[in-house]
């Protein structure tokens, strides 16, 4: 490594913002007064890195976190010393002792669950989560009936939350939102009184009925438009930037690429970038997406390769090996992205791979 120049050999940057993520933080604590608002940091903290991603969110004062499973909360307790750090994914016999002494705070979706949590020691902290219709975890509608019936069945548990979560949020006029939203009342007045926690990103859009004790939200933080088809409210956070590793020129009928699914219709001049599905730049982008230089679009051709990708700039003769292009960035959101692979801003971020050298910026 030391014998590299500045900056590495990569043929890809990933930049994040940190103090962006912060500033959309913020942001979604003034749209939230109800209740504090948590970073949900599952994933990676949806790609970008949990450990700096929670201490620049720690730093600015949030302090309740939520992540999948048990080992990504371990992997960031000593980032958030005295946080309330929570695992969504439920509880897996034989992880209660580590839970306990790593102060993580199980999301319980289970009668069972319930049981071996209270097993587990006397008035340990737990979230109760209410299955209001996503039908993947959570409690069910006859087992909430067996816990109303049955109050003592919570008795040996800390209650900190009771949690339910959306399936359409960002679907503002679907009334699937606000038949979650009563059912969660319903859920929540038959069993003992907790806090409540209920929105995501976008269901902290969805207006005041939808506030509770605790809001969750993660792509926002991120970036990602919480209110689609309408401008978005959060500041971009990502940058990644393709390095131009090759430059040349092609007559009028070549194609370029695995399978020549792209040939030149004129002189062109190809340019080679560092970046490819396996730095999770999807092979779904082939043909349907730019990258930028210097604010203007510069068209993808050809299949999208495992480390490689190919431009079109015959129209930007400034660019040279060496020069870098705009792939996600102010100009390109992983929503934009998401549209042209035929998936959603969660998956672009997520797919980034741990190849691509992450550049923190600010907080
Ligand atoms: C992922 C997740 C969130 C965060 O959702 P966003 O849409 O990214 O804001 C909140 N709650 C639960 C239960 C989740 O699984």
């Amino acid at each position: 490594m030391a014998d590299l120049p500045p900056g590495g050999s990569a043929g890809g940057i990933l930049h994040v913002d940190l103090s962006a993520i912060v500033a959309n933080w913020r942001l979604l604590c003034a749209r939230h007064p109800m209740g504090p608002v948590a970073g949900v940091v599952k994933g990676d903290a949806y790609g970008l890195g949990a450990i700096p991603v929670c201490r620049a969110l720690y730093a600015a004062g949030c302090r309740h976190f939520f992540v999948a499973v048990l080992e990504e909360a371990l992997a960031i307790r000593d980032s958030v010393p005295d946080a309330m750090l929570s695992v969504l994914g439920g509880l897996i016999p034989g992880t209660e002792a580590t839970y306990i002494a790593h102060r993580i705070v199980p999301v319980l979706g289970s009668l069972a669950e319930i049981a071996a949590w209270t097993a587990a020691g006397p008035s340990i902290p737990a979230i109760l989560h209410i299955d209001t219709g996503m039908a993947r975890l959570g409690v069910d509608a006859g087992e909430l009936k067996v816990l109303h019936d049955n109050p003592d069945l919570l008795a040996g548990i800390d209650l900190r939350y009771i949690a339910t979560h959306l399936v359409s949020a960002e679907a503002a006029h679907d009334p699937l939102n606000h038949d979650q939203r009563h059912r969660f009342e319903a859920a929540c007045k038959s069993l003992p009184a907790a806090p409540r926690s209920l929105a995501n990103s976008s269901g902290i859009f969805l207006g005041e009925a939808f506030g509770s004790d605790l809001a969750r939200p993660g792509a926002a933080l991120y970036g990602i438009n919480p209110t689609p088809g309408q401008p978005n409210p959060m500041r971009p956070v990502v940058r990644l930037m393709g390095r131009v590793l090759a430059v040349r020129d092609i007559p009028t009928g070549a194609s370029v690429g695995y399978n020549a699914t792209w040939a030149a219709a004129r002189p062109t001049r190809i340019a080679t970038v560092g970046v490819g599905y396996a730095d999770g730049w999807h092979r779904r982008l082939s043909g349907r997406c730019n990258a930028f230089f210097d604010g203007a679009p510069v068209p993808l051709v050809g299949r999208v390769s495992m480390d490689l990708t190919t431009f079109d700039i015959t129209d930007h003769p400034a660019i040279a090996p060496g020069a870098w292009l705009e792939l996600l960035g102010p100009h390109q959101s992983a929503d934009d992205i998401a549209l042209a692979a035929g998936t959603n801003g969660y998956e672009v971020l997520t797919s980034l791979a741990l190849r691509l050298p992450r550049v923190y910026e600010g907080a």
